[in-house]
């Protein structure tokens, strides 16, 4: 590759903190408010010009894993609580009793966005808009400052504790942490892929779906959709009756990888726009529906990780099993999107698999197999603090889905009602470590578990 060497330069602190916050999605924005509240000084550095995340720059939803496994007993508590019942105070999300009820909690992408200003602001925490973490300062072995980039030109944000929200690990990364990158047996990550908005939507009869669903399967078989499954009605991501949200549409590869994340993106959104016509067409009720909205960001699932004294397993979701130092409780099964993009006949990566596209991975009999993927019923297991911590840095953790787990162990941990509660956690372990005057590392477990107690999270 041919190179070209820049200037040196000199970069501005532009601004101090005690906790430094990469990114402001579920996993960031419960870290940024948790240790403003203990006290904290926080900065927020975020990206896009709103917060969210994948749950409004993907439009992604429901928030899962709010709820013991296949039963209505709350698993989450503390500030993801609260961004739910303000969410349904503002009627952007169903009451969290009904949400209990249901697989997860139906939410307003758009709503979440002037919830998230508020919760956020309310709180302290000082919010960094259009910002591209793109670098960072490392310092007698510690992280020293977080380097972006911005309408203002290059500057640096110093801190003395970072939590890593960026879902892609891009602070620790920079900073040359040690990181993962999806399965050990190929670094593939869970496949890419979108939810996107359809409006104007009327109930297709009941006797028309079997004819729908026939049509639809066909268009898949032919790869004229690729798409995952034949569904053709999806309430998922929103709290409106004449709204679908699809989820079905995927792509292979990395989205760390600035070439296959541009391809993910155009691929991605044509083939929402060809769902979304062929639907129009051939779906009674869907005559006069129209497409409301595309996501600003294609939907990632897994890419990199920080490495830290434990990774949790596939075994530990199966388990159901609880650590002395769990600071936050999950209950999602291993629900791993085909690594290789592929879309049709399966879903999932397991030993159903019914592909017939190559695939190296089931060559090798390295599938789960499919009685071992969930959690016991009624049950949730633990997140472990040291999964937050980094075998590189003293002074970073990790949040949302950049925590540290092995492949299968990231399937069930990387939804919203994990992520956000890992966040509270994250945030509350580097506001205490900085109050204390000690490393992340050094912060007993305890400790931080009691705190989590009193302030509501672990329910
Ligand atoms: C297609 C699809 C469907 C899904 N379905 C569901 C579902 O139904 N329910 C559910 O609960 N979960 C679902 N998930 C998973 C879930 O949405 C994510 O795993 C979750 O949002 C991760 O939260 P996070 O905060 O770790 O990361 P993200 O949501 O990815 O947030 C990271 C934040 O960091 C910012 N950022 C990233 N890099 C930088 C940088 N270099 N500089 C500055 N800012 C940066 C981003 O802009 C973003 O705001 C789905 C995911 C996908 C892709």
């Amino acid at each position: 590759m041919n190179t070209i060497s820049e200037p040196a330069r000199e970069t501005p602190i532009v601004a101090e903190a005690d906790v430094v916050v990469a990114g402001g999605g579920p996993g960031g924005i419960t870290a940024a408010v948790a240790a403003a509240r203990c006290g904290a000084k926080v900065i927020l550095i975020e990206r896009y010009g709103f917060l969210g995340g994948m749950a409004t720059a993907g439009m992604i939803g429901p928030i899962l894993s709010h709820r013991a496994h296949n039963a209505p007993v709350a698993i989450i508590g503390g500030i993801p609580r609260e961004i739910c019942d303000r969410l349904a105070s503002m009627g952007g999300a169903v009451p969290w009793e009904a949400a209990l009820k249901d697989w997860g909690v139906r939410f307003s992408p758009e709503i979440f966005k002037v919830m998230a200003d508020r919760i956020v602001l309310e709180a302290g925490v000082r919010i960094m808009f259009h910002s591209y973490i793109a670098d960072a300062v490392v310092e007698n072995g510690r992280i020293k400052a977080l380097i972006i980039e911005n309408k203002s030109g290059r500057q640096a944000v110093a801190g003395r504790f970072f939590v890593d929200a960026t879902g892609d690990a891009d602070a620790a990364f920079r900073a040359g942490a040690k990181t993962t990158h999806g399965r050990p047996f190929d670094g593939r990550g869970e496949s890419m892929g979108s939810m996107f908005r359809i409006g104007g939507v009327k109930p297709c009869p009941k006797e028309a779906h079997d004819a729908v669903r026939r049509k639809i399967e066909e268009a898949r078989a032919s790869d004229y959709l690729h798409t995952y499954n034949p569904s053709f009605f999806q309430p998922s991501a929103t709290v409106r009756s004449d709204e679908s949200t699809p989820n079905l549409t995927r792509f292979g590869g990395s989205a760390v990888d600035a070439e296959t994340l541009t391809q993910a993106e155009i691929f991605v959104r044509e083939q929402s726009w060809r769902t979304f016509t062929f639907y129009k067409e051939n779906v009674p009720g869907m005559e006069d529906s129209f497409l409301a909205a595309l996501p600003t960001n294609v939907g990632v699932r897994e890419t990199r990780q920080i490495v830290g004294p434990y990774a949790l397993t596939g075994d530990d979701v199966l388990a159901g099993r609880k650590f002395d130092d769990s600071i936050a409780r999950a209950s999602w099964w291993i629900d791993i999107h085909c690594p290789m993009g592929y879309s049709h006949p399966g879903h999932l990566c397991n030993s159903k698999c019914a592909m017939k596209q190559p695939c190296a991975f089931k060559d090798a009999g390295l599938h789960l197999k499919i009685e071992k993927m969930h959690p016991p019923e009624g049950d949730w297991y633990g997140v472990p603090y040291r999964s937050l911590l980094s075998v590189s840095f003293p002074n970073l953790l990790s949040s949302g889905r950049c925590i540290s787990a092995t492949h299968e162990g990231m399937a069930g941990t990387r939804v919203m009602g994990t992520c956000l509660a890992i966040g509270q956690a994250a945030g509350t372990a580097a506001a205490m470590a900085a109050d204390k005057g000690i490393e992340a590392p050094q912060l007993p477990a305890n400790d931080l578990r009691r705190k989590l107690i009193e302030n509501g999270a672990l329910v």
